[in-house]
């Protein structure tokens, strides 16, 4: 169908097998429809020029012209920049450079009138734009007075000529070459009517040349739910049929491993969440199908004890259990707490991690193959093939963001069946973006704290306050608590975090000559990590200077104070996760936000974030809406069956319900995949399934 569509790119006018071959390398465009869908990522309204007076928050690109008035390099270093004040004669706008700035210097010129494409900020209160583009107003004059589309090219196009106005060209070829061809819309007419979508060509057309600003929304919208759907389309027919296909092992017992312990042995009452959450997983359990089940639940819910729980209901279905952590620590404390807990209990708990050597790992490698260690703790080293198992039946992964799509298949190989899998996370992940994420897992929720933690009181202080961090450090460690000192890592600049870390130590050591200084950081050998962190959780050192190592899971009930520096550097996500590491006690517990004193606006929101809420979810979704998902974005990608183009995985997060909903309708519908009104549909779906095959073939 629509042959039109497939033609190689090297037959469009003046492209030739030289530029087909770079626009496919650079833009994985191959063929008309790849260069039909290289959207715009701006548009420039050439229409309309601002005046400075009229600029307010949260407007695009926009258009200003006029002169520079002033220009100065500040700064050194990394923190070196070049401002220049601009005026149209209504208001007055810096303009900051960080990168090229003796190009920039050189080129600026005094009593000159540039046309300026910016995107306007307010930093303290204080209009500017970093980055602006520049050109001659006069020169520019002869451009016609459109919304003028702009196409990502890449370094290397940009060198060999290929720049956004060439892609603007090939683009305008390619409409000519379609024109005259019926072209069938991937999405069926009656869900595009449902959904009130435009049609394909009308809206293709739009985002290629929209004659106004307006004329976009609904454009745009068309082809973001296109894409959001078909994504939701792959991902829900896979999970239907692996959860139609893969068999797993029936737990059909509660036995008495699980009984004596839970009527003689635990130490505190579950939670009602608790409750709830092993319900769920018993129920996945018992079905005979293999459980996916991610676990979300804020720092300190109590996921240990769900996860000891559900492997001594592998106990008594004599299948062996294991619990993966991050790090060998993390490793390290699960199994003093599983081992604290089980205490007299007849179950066999192993520990495995790099630092297990020599006869005692074998003996645990021994006990792992002949079956009598039920319970093996460790780190991914789990799940290396030398690791064999008699019969592996259920796998808990703490932390999951740090093992991937892949390192979960792995665990598949490990039995006959694969075994039944629990991803632990403590990292909030919004509902539409773990559908989407983790869309073969089910997600169980652990939304309610044990009883009687103080919530921890956070404040937020810049340079200017310190003696008020000072004192309150002081007052806390003089009545017996202890604290933590974190500092972020500056990404790769190793030099520089050992320094600021070393600087922070020796200042707390001044300050406090009458208390005990320690630190740990991420250089450090592994025994003296050990040692450092041993330490501290004793007593020994009242403070702790780290970096991000002791991020997840370090338990030290007698901290209360977490100051963290340089907050601004950190995620909310991490903050909240760091600040997690206090309030494990009964006592009252605090965390310190350090930032400098001059913030932007975005920086300001999110450290008050941080002191107006402890729940988690909120932070998350308040932290993408603000900074839109960093990492877990990256995360997410890697994990996705194709890249997103025109939609964006966060901001669109409730078109990407409405698309979800409508994939599930049709798949409904359609379990056959034969309804005639869906052959384009699933047509177009296998293309989009194949072209990343390619891809990743090539790559
Ligand atoms: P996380 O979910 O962060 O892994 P943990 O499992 O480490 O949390 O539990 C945090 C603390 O709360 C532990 O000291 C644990 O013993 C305690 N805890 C867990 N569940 C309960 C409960 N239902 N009642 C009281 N304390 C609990
Ligand atoms: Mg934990």
């Amino acid at each position: 169908m629509d042959p039109i569509l497939q033609t190689d790119i090297k037959y469009v006018k003046s492209v030739g097998p030289l530029r087909a071959k770079l626009l496919g390398e650079e833009l994985n465009i191959f063929t008309l429809r790849d260069l039909l869908y290289h959207f715009p990522y701006k548009y420039i309204d050439r229409s309309v020029i601002h005046s400075i007076s009229n600029l307010v928050e949260g407007m695009p690109y926009v258009l200003l012209k006029g002169q520079v008035v002033a220009k100065n390099v500040e700064g050194s270093g990394r923190r070196e920049r070049l401002t220049a004040l601009f005026t149209d004669g209504t208001g007055m706008v810096e303009l900051v450079w960080f990168n090229s700035l003796r190009m920039w210097d050189k080129r600026l010129l005094y009593n000159h009138t540039y046309l300026l494409l910016g995107k306007p900020a307010w930093f303290n209160g204080r209009l500017n734009i970093a980055h602006p583009e520049l050109e001659d107003a006069d020169a520019a004059s002869d451009q016609p007075l459109t919304m003028q589309p702009h196409y990502h090219t890449s370094e290397r196009m940009k060198k060999q000529g290929v720049t956004s106005h060439t892609l603007a060209e090939l683009v305008q070829r390619a409409f000519e070459m379609v024109q005259g061809h019926p072209l069938s819309d991937p999405l069926p007419e009656y869900l595009r009517t449902r959904y009130n979508l435009q049609p394909f060509m009308q809206a293709l057309h739009t985002l290629h040349h929209p004659g106004q600003a307006t004329d976009l929304p609904d454009a745009t919208r068309r082809f973001k739910f296109e894409e959001l759907f078909f994504l939701q389309l792959d991902i829900l027919r896979y999970s239907q049929s692996r959860r139609q296909n893969t068999q797993g092992f029936p737990f059909l017992r509660v036995g008495n491993h699980f009984l004596d312990f839970y009527h003689h042995s635990m130490p505190f009452e579950l939670t009602g969440a608790q409750k709830r959450v092993i319900r769920e997983i018993r129920a996945d359990l018992a079905t005979g199908r293999q459980m996916n089940r991610l676990l979300q639940g804020d720092v300190g819910s109590g996921k240990t004890m769900v996860a000891l729980l559900c492997c001594l209901l592998a106990t008594d279905n004599n299948f062996q259990a294991c619990i993966m952590a991050p790090t060998e620590i993390l490793a390290e404390q699960h199994y003093a707490s599983l081992t604290g807990y089980l205490n007299d209990h007849p179950v066999r708990v192993a520990l495995l991690t790099g630092a297990v050597k020599g006869k005692q790992r074998k003996a645990v490698m021994q006990g792992v193959a002949d079956g009598s260690v039920n319970i093996l703790v460790g780190t991914h080293a789990l799940i290396e093939p030398t690791v064999s198992f008699l019969n592996l039946g259920f796998v808990v992964i703490d932390e999951q963001h740090r093992f991937g799509v892949k390192q979960r298949a792995m665990l598949w190989q490990k039995n006959v069946r694969p075994p039944h899998i629990l991803v632990m996370t403590a990292t909030p992940i919004p509902r539409t973006l773990a559908m989407t994420v983790y869309g073969d897992l089910d997600v169980s929720v652990i939304d309610e704290l044990p009883p009687g933690r103080k919530p921890i009181q956070t404040l937020h202080y810049r340079q200017a306050d310190r003696h008020k961090l000072v004192e309150g450090i002081r007052h806390q460690l003089r009545e017996g608590r202890q604290a933590y000192v974190v500092y972020p890592l500056i990404k790769e600049n190793e030099k520089q975090n050992l320094r600021d870390l070393e600087t922070g130590y020796n200042q707390l050591v001044d300050t406090f000559p009458e208390f005990r200084v320690g630190m740990v950081h991420g250089k450090m050998k592994p025994a003296e990590k050990e040692a450092a962190m041993q330490q501290f959780k004793c007593g020994n050192t009242h403070l702790l200077v780290s970096t991000t190592v002791i991020e997840v899971g370090v338990n030290v009930p007698n901290a209360s104070v977490m100051v963290i520096e340089n907050a601004e550097r950190f995620g909310l996500a991490q903050l909240h996760q760091l600040r997690g590491r206090v309030g494990r006690g009964a006592d009252q517990s605090y965390c310190i936000l350090m930032t400098e004193n001059r913030l932007s606006d975005l920086t300001r929101r999110r450290m008050q974030v941080m002191v107006d809420t402890t729940d988690g979810f909120v932070i998350a979704e308040e932290d993408m809406k603000l900074r839109g998902p960093g990492d877990l974005e990256g995360t997410a990608q890697s994990g996705m069956p194709f890249d997103l183009k025109i939609a964006h995985l966060v901001k669109d997060r409730e078109l990407m319900e409405v698309a979800r909903q409508a994939a599930a309708d049709v798949l409904l519908a359609d379990p056959a995949e034969n309804l005639p009104q869906h052959q384009t549909m699933w047509q177009h779906l296998q293309r989009l399934k194949k072209t990343r095959i390619n891809f990743s073939a090539i790559s």
